[in-house]
């Protein structure tokens, strides 16, 4: 009886930590303004409610990544004796979720979420404007991409093209200071517990990498917002990313791994073996480097 209500206890429990985890996970892009629609309660947490307690990225299907490609291999010059930088050798994390600074943050497999945060002093070296449509005319740096991301979406954008699924892109590379002072008024305004629920603490957005970019369609309609799921160029984004060296990187049903929620438009180059497999795999960054959920 005492057993039977613990467990009662331990469930009920953890579906109010998954609700809240569901709550709490919002648009992994980082600002208020490029996201705005993700941060409005949707039937989402439902979702992500009833398999965030359970879900573990080392569970089962997750592959091993070979040696080229594992981040033990690429974060760090001591593979062995690296936990700080590699996502495959973190240790479990601590409660209270502390960030880790990623050692190798120019690596084009890196690592970047809520718990893997780049320096500060991070700024990467090879920015340049990929010759794409984008959804506004100022050459800015939200243009930018690193040299190899932006040959590549060049080539994705002329591929969906092709295909009657023309794209626009919305927003790529932002720099650490202004994610900070994007965040910092946030916090001015709101608070930090609640800016942390719909804004990127600086360091961990993958837009600071220069190897992710917000896309949506050519017509400029549901930017960065949650109706471009199920559109026609979301559709062929899903099939055909992996093609050209990019992945999803906050998929549908996956954001007590991610930590964010279904982001369609949010596209990051990881280069086309690894994202072909992720795709093919139906992973996530996480599960495909076996590290842990990002809960928070
Ligand atoms: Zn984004």
């Amino acid at each position: 009886m005492k057993g039977l209500m613990k467990t009662n206890m331990k469930i009920k429990m953890n579906v109010s930590i998954a609700i809240l985890l569901a709550l709490t996970i919002v648009a992994g892009c980082g600002s208020k303004n490029e996201g705005a629609s993700t941060i409005t309660p949707s039937p989402t947490p439902t979702a992500s409610a009833t398999t965030s307690p359970t879900v573990s990225p080392s569970v089962g299907t997750t592959p091993t990544p070979s040696a080229t490609t594992s981040p033990a291999a690429t974060a760090t010059v001591k593979p062995s004796s690296n936990p700080v930088t590699s996502p495959a050798a973190s240790p479990t994390p601590t409660k209270n979720g502390a960030i880790q600074v990623i050692a190798k943050p120019e690596s084009i497999t890196v690592l970047v979420n809520k718990m893997n945060s780049l320096p500060s002093s991070y700024e990467p070296t090879d920015l340049v404007y990929p010759n794409i449509a984008f959804t506004f005319s100022e050459k800015i740096d939200k243009r930018k991409m690193r040299q190899v991301a932006a040959t590549a979406i060049e080539k994705l954008f002329a591929g969906a093209a092709k295909d009657g699924a023309p794209l626009a892109g919305v927003s790529a590379y932002r720099s650490y200071a202004t994610q900070k002072s994007l965040f910092e008024a946030y916090v001015k305004k709101d608070g930090e517990e609640k800016a942390k629920t719909y804004s990127a603490v600086p360091g961990t957005s993958e837009h600071e990498t220069g190897l992710a970019i917000d896309v949506t369609g050519s017509n400029g309609k549901c930017a960065a917002a949650d109706c471009f799921g199920g559109t026609k160029e979301a559709i062929w984004l899903e099939k055909h990313a992996g093609e050209y060296g990019f992945i999803i990187r906050y998929p549908q049903g996956k954001a007590a791994i991610t930590g964010y929620q279904y982001e369609p438009w949010h596209l990051r180059y990881v280069g086309a073996d690894i994202a072909k497999e992720i795709q093919s795999k139906n992973l996530t960054m996480e599960e495909y480097y076996h590290t842990v959920p990002v809960s928070k």
